[in-house]
């Protein structure tokens, strides 16, 4: 799987282009997904309508209406054609106040409206250096079991994404990806195997054509949650490709 994280990014025709652009390739055996800025989602839909391509939004409220200015409900999501959710992304952790329990809370919605998350995990550079990536990552997996129990994860998919590589040019090495990911696995699979077992993890952070296909040859990396190299279009559809070539 290879989903494009555009952002606060494009025009509303900019953003139906890049669309088309992408739904024009037909990549085998790969789910393909983008996620517009939430105006821009009604008229991605209608391009991307009869295409293969998935239409995912960036954020969801944890609530389903009433008195929440500037949110947006899953079911709303859904209603405009989204599969797919992105919720957790550091950006709405470090920026906007998001905490590992509201970001739970967002995923919970998210999957009970029958979308699915993609929850994001993800150490800062601090942490690493302190030995702290896998209780960081923990942390933020744990919250979204404790509210919703030992089988919150299923069906939902994963993204790794190391703070330190998001938007910098720095991508986690392959090896440095995979333990991450493994670690994942393992920690979900402590709650519900059959869950972890088919879990996808999704590594995001710098990726790109000239580094996909190493990232993806890892056992534990099922694919990209790509930001930078998925606003254009030739690019995210070469990341695609060397999903493509795994699957
Ligand atoms: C992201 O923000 O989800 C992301 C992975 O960004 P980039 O690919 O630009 O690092």
């Amino acid at each position: 799987m290879v989903a494009g994280n555009w952002k606060l990014n494009g025009s509303r025709e900019g953003a139906c282009s890049l669309a088309r652009e992408v739904a024009a390739s037909v990549v085998t055996g790969v789910d393909v997904v983008v996620c517009p800025v939430s105006v821009h989602l009604p008229e991605v839909a209608e391009v991307l309508k009869g295409t293969d391509v998935k239409l995912g939004a960036q954020n969801a409220c944890a609530h389903e209406g009433g008195a929440y200015t500037g949110e947006v409900s899953s079911t709303m999501l859904a209603e405009f054609g989204c599969d797919y959710v992105i919720i957790g992304h550091s950006e709405r952790r470090t920026l906007f106040g998001d905490t590992n329990e509201s970001c739970a809370a967002r995923h919970q919605a998210v999957m009970a409206a029958g979308l699915t998350s993609i929850f994001c995990v993800g150490e800062t550079l601090e942490d690493r250096e302190a030995g702290n990536t896998a209780a960081v990552v923990d942390a933020q997996l744990q919250a979204v079991f404790d509210l919703g129990g030992k089988q919150a994860l299923d069906g939902a998919v994963v993204a790794y994404e190391p703070v330190w590589a998001i938007g910098t040019g720095v991508t986690a090495s392959p090896e440095q990806a995979q333990e991450v990911h493994a670690h994942i696995r393992g920690f979900v699979a402590k709650q519900d195997q059959a869950a972890a077992a088919k879990l996808r993890i999704l590594y995001g952070g710098s990726a790109n054509p000239g580094n996909a296909a190493e990232l993806f040859s890892k056992p534990d990396i099922d694919g990209g949650l790509i930001g930078g190299a998925a606003l254009k279009s030739a690019d995210f559809l070469a990341v695609c490709q060397a999903a493509a070539v795994q699957a």
